[in-house]
């Protein structure tokens, strides 16, 4: 007995000493990435957030979907490392990616592109803190030392960060999603955090200042970085394939829309109203959020129209 109570605490310590923890150690809905790169998010749907552990510090990436999620990120974090949160990279503005701030910052110091501490107060929905204080007593006491924190640093177009042995790349995603929408490469790595360009199988709600043509030119560029792994702002780890699959379907809803407006050359075609009355989707009918097809019809005619 004694013997195998000396054995486990051997193996207790050698868990709690080994940098290379296991996912599933750091509690439900990690996910381990690469050596010390560990994405999370508490159940399908929810926004991912992420830890990159360097030599000299954390960088953490987004800060969860609701404050219950980032206490859960955060004590996952702490069986990790004890070295600080040095950095906290925003990809959007929104708050199911940055209402959490508080927990880290300070001390962590918050980056995102220009114009997203801006976009941060225009969506900020006050009614949110009572909303989430309502929802349980456990989310109650989360939300309890909120305070809205946005960016300390605002970059433009482009940031490289050297942090430790590890490198991160801020690259502008212009129009895509949010206000300020950046994606995270880690060349050395071959991690790519894509914001929420592309999800998996969901249709996105798109802004009306978003254009498709800038979303397929972000795709572009992402692919061009030949990425291994790729982690979108919603929805399991991935690969590049997410940029062919939302491809695929923006290229097929802006050729519908064209060839719809443009019926009957003497006359002005079909109008907007007909369009989203008419225009179906059926080879994506799997996908989530069907309710949003016709937000992303008022953007593509944007771009068809213009
Ligand atoms: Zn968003």
């Amino acid at each position: 007995m004694k013997l195998r109570l000396s054995m486990l605490s051997i193996f207790a310590a050698l868990i709690l000493s080994s940098p290379a923890l296991w996912a599933q150690d750091l509690g439900p809905g990690f996910t381990k990435v690469k050596d010390g790169i560990y994405v999370f998010a508490s159940k399908e749907g929810n926004s991912t957030c992420s830890i990159v552990l360097t030599q000299e510090g954390a960088v953490v990436i987004d800060s969860c979907q609701t404050p219950l999620d980032t206490q859960k990120f955060s004590a996952g974090i702490k069986k990790l490392t004890d070295k600080p949160i040095r950095f906290l990279i925003d990809t959007e503005v929104h708050n199911d990616h940055t209402f959490g701030h508080y927990v880290f910052s300070p001390p962590a110091v918050v980056i995102n592109h220009e114009g997203a501490g801006e976009g941060m107060k225009k969506n900020f929905d006050p009614k949110r803190i009572e909303t989430l204080k309502a929802q349980s007593p456990e989310m109650s006491e989360a939300v309890k030392n909120y305070k809205f924190i946005p960016p300390q640093i605002e970059y433009k177009d482009k940031m490289t960060i050297n942090l430790g042995e590890r490198t991160f790349e801020l690259l502008y995603l212009k129009n895509v999603h949010s206000e300020a929408d950046t994606a995270i490469w880690l060349p050395k790595e071959r991690v790519l955090f894509a914001a929420s360009a592309a999800n998996v199988k969901s249709i996105i709600n798109l802004r009306p200042f978003v254009t498709i043509p800038d979303i397929l030119a972000s795709y572009k560029l992402m692919k061009s970085l030949n990425p291994e792994v790729v982690v979108p702002g919603h929805g399991p780890v991935s690969t590049t394939k997410i940029f062919d699959e939302y491809e695929g379907f923006y290229t097929l809803l802006l050729k519908r829309v064209t060839e719809m407006a443009n019926q009957g050359k003497s006359l002005d075609g079909k109008s907007l109203d007909e369009i989203k009355k008419e225009l179906k989707m059926p080879e994506y009918a799997d996908w989530a959020g069907q309710d949003r097809l016709g937000v992303n019809i008022d953007v593509a005619y944007k771009s068809v129209k213009k």
